[in-house]
């Protein structure tokens, strides 16, 4: 036999309670029983969300959610900026782009951050900006972008701040109000330790004011038709909702209650420290700007002469860890190590030392057991 380990950065390991919730009898989608859920999911996102804003709830992955936000807010032809660093910026620009959309792309090589002064001038310069699309954690690269700072930079335009926080929510600080984002995606299976299959929104009143002068065309994913539904005496979805995965999520998001976002941010704090004091114990490097804040995922140069699809095929198969290749153009020359939602210190530990078997194997050159030891550390100094 041969045990199993995921270490993606999504989906990630679901907890057996909320594997269980699942397995509850079905349930009516218009009555009362499932509205109880419904509302308590939402009064769970709207903590993790930290936010008054309401938020809609759709059957479909992150990639769903990004969508909603474009075809909901916006006109063709209107004027937006993406904010690229990385695979899910690209996406963005493509949803835009799809849509008849007149995308600005503020772009970086990827590995590197966004800079604010770059949003504020590309705002500056034109006026007609209609929207600014940026992503939190860009889980291509693990590099994480000063959101707060881009929202200060949004909040006093005509434009709205729309941000894809999937890899971000529930596992990095993330303050949807405080930081004026005015349309926050997130998906079920990343931080949030429940399957794929749910992405949400948390939609502000600026964006409301949007949605009613929009006239992009959406039908399934239509914030109207879904605040219409959410209004009802029985608040409910305007489709049939996925039953039992919001039965998970609502599991979910009590045990993230349970432990508390701060705690539960630390926890992420320390992860991804111990994951990163690893790597560089075994002389490896990050990938760009992978630094203090990617707390989600770590991005990791393969060793020089080493194909890193060679050290994900290996780990999985020989080890039955599973990480994250590099993506698109990254593809065989980093490798991803996800630490975002149900991950505890023996998580990073089986990881490092499953790493650190399968460079071995391949003729790189370390001491053995040095990562293991230098994330040991970490964890002695910094108990969670
Ligand atoms: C996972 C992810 C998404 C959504 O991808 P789906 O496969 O549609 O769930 C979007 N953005 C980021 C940053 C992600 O990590």
């Amino acid at each position: 036999m041969q045990k199993k380990y995921l270490m993606t950065p999504g989906p990630t390991p679901v907890p057996a309670e909320v594997l269980l919730a699942q397995a509850k009898p079905m349930i009516h989608h218009r009555a009362p029983g499932y509205s109880k859920v419904f509302l308590s999911v939402l009064d769970g996102l709207k903590y993790v969300f930290q936010t008054k804003n309401e938020i809609l709830v759709f059957s479909s992955s992150g990639t769903g959610g990004m969508e909603s936000a474009v075809t909901n807010l916006f006109s063709p032809g209107d004027k937006v900026i993406v904010v690229n660093i990385g695979n899910f910026g690209t996406r963005f620009t493509q949803i835009c782009e799809i849509y008849g959309l007149n995308v600005t792309e503020i772009v970086y090589e990827w590995g590197e951050r966004a800079r604010v002064s770059d949003v504020a001038k590309a705002l500056e310069a034109d006026k007609e900006i209609k929207g600014v699309f940026a992503t939190h954690s860009e889980t291509s690269t693990g590099v994480v972008n000063d959101i707060k700072a881009i929202g200060d930079a949004v909040k006093d335009t005509d434009a709205a701040f729309i941000v894809d926080t999937v890899s971000g929510l529930g596992a990095l600080e993330f303050k949807t109000d405080e930081w004026h984002v005015d349309v926050a995606v997130s998906g079920s299976q990343k931080a949030l330790m429940a399957p794929p299959g749910v992405a949400f929104v948390a939609v502000s009143k600026k964006a409301w004011d949007m949605v009613e002068k929009s006239t992009l065309p959406k039908f399934y994913f239509s914030y109207k038709k879904s605040l219409a539904a959410l209004q009802k005496a029985t608040p409910q979805n305007p489709f049939t909702p996925p039953v039992s995965l919001m039965l998970c999520l609502d599991e979910a998001l009590k045990m993230i209650r349970e432990e508390g976002l701060e705690n539960i941010i630390k926890r992420h704090n320390v992860l991804g420290e111990a994951a990163r004091a690893g790597v560089k114990a075994l002389g490896l490097e990050f990938f760009g700007a992978c630094d203090e804040t990617s707390n989600a995922v770590t991005a990791v140069k393969a060793p020089e002469g080493i194909d890193g699809k060679q050290i994900v095929k290996i780990m999985r198969e020989q080890f039955g860890i599973t990480i994250a290749g590099g993506q698109s153009k990254l593809a065989g020359k980093i490798f991803r190590l996800g630490h975002l939602g149900y991950y505890d210190k023996f998580d990073i530990l089986v990881t490092l030392s499953g790493l650190e078997m399968t460079l071995k194997e391949l003729g790189y050159s370390f001491q053995l057991g040095a990562g293991v030891s230098a994330a040991e550390k970490v964890f002695m100094e910094n108990p969670f």
